[in-house]
């Protein structure tokens, strides 16, 4: 083994889509844990959307990377070395060690994991994503039996737990994906009551022949036509937790058209609609509950889940260019290491 660690840094701001050349891997020494740190081999990483907003030179939530700086993300690691009271060495933990194979780390942000588990779910349907939906769809979205929800990017991370949980709660859940075959998985394979593929000319007739009765609970994982599509049918008292909006991430204008804003304002108005936006770390004090519920549902067979694998730390750059296009199919994840 080399004492090298790679890592992959952001070497440029995206203008729009991000492309091979924003990226650059070096290779650096291996960081050595001081008093208190321990060091962390990184056996899986997290590729997920809210990266390609931490690539832009703009405030938002969390701060950008610093150009030059190693990549943010979610990872399942090993501990190699310890000087850290609480992790000795062989546990294995998930926290931000972010796009690199080794990593130390004073403790801050990181959880302990069962290593004889399946670690790559716990960055995926047991990790930040699962949480995201369980936590925006039960806090915001409030489903009720017999009420329809209905989410969009249905086979991935997030939108793949929410229509699942909606149906264990009692409701028709209907999905919005890219192309059959990530429909047919979401009806076949997750127990979705409908799946309307996004890029059908007649994506808005589809979407009102699935959802009958309206719209009770749309959670907003896209925006773009699709919201626009959805708009019209929610129903009074509707819910919209606004989770994310990937059809724009890599907008470089407004999008062209007209201004849909007041007809969207009126429907909240008349409606009386609530949109509530949220982070996934607003709900952190419900991490016991996703873990008890979710991980109980997953044990009992009452949820399904599927991975998307890289293979390799050289892989990330083109799994996230290709995540923004939706060429993944489930959560994407990559292999970085055996255990
Ligand atoms: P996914 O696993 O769903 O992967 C992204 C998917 O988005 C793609 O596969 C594609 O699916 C869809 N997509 C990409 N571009 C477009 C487009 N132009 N129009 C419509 N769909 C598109 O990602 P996640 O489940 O991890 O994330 C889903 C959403 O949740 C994102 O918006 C993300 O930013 C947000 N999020 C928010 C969090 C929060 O705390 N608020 C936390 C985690 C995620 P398809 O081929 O089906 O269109």
């Amino acid at each position: 083994m080399s004492n090298g660690n790679r890592q992959v840094l952001l070497a440029a701001r995206p203008v729009g889509a991000p492309k091979p050349s924003d990226f650059r891997i070096e290779e650096t020494p291996r960081p050595e844990p001081s008093a208190g740190e321990m060091l962390l081999r990184t056996l899986w990483l997290s590729l997920d959307p809210y990266m390609r907003g931490r690539m832009n030179d703009q405030a938002s939530y969390a701060d950008p990377v610093p150009l030059g700086g190693v990549m943010e993300g979610g990872t399942v690691s090993v501990v190699e070395a310890s000087n850290h009271a609480d992790y000795a060495v062989g546990d294995v933990v998930v926290g931000r060690a972010g796009w690199q194979e080794w990593a130390v780390s004073d403790g801050t942000g990181m959880r302990k994991v069962d290593p004889s588990g399946p670690l790559s779910a716990s960055l995926g349907v047991l990790g930040m994503p699962g949480m995201t939906a369980y936590t925006g769809l039960l806090n915001i979205g409030q489903p009720k039996a017999g009420e329809t929800v209905v989410v969009a990017g249905a086979s991935g991370a997030v939108g793949s737990v929410v229509g699942q949980i909606a149906k264990i709660k009692g409701c028709r859940a209907v999905g919005i994906a890219g192309g059959p075959d990530k429909c047919a998985f979401t009806t076949d394979e997750l127990g979705f009551d409908a799946c309307i593929d996004h890029r059908a000319a007649d994506m808005s007739e589809q979407l009102a022949a699935a959802c009958p009765d309206g719209i009770d609970v749309y959670f907003e994982n896209v925006g773009g036509p699709v919201l626009e599509a959805v708009f019209p049918l929610v129903n009074m008292w509707g819910r919209m937790p606004v989770c994310g909006m990937i059809s724009h991430y890599n907008d470089t204008a407004p999008p062209a058209g007209p201004n849909l804003l007041p007809k969207a304002m009126m429907l909240i108005l008349t409606r009386r609609l609530t949109l509530r936006g949220f982070i996934v770390s607003d709900y952190g004090s419900q991490l016991g509950d996703f873990l008890r519920d979710v991980g109980g549902w997953l044990a009992e067979g009452k949820m399904r889940t599927r991975e998307d694998v890289l293979e390799g730390l050289d892989a990330a750059p083109q799994g996230l260019i290709g995540l923004l296009q939706g060429k993944n199919f489930g959560k994407l994840v990559v292999k970085v290491a055996e255990l």
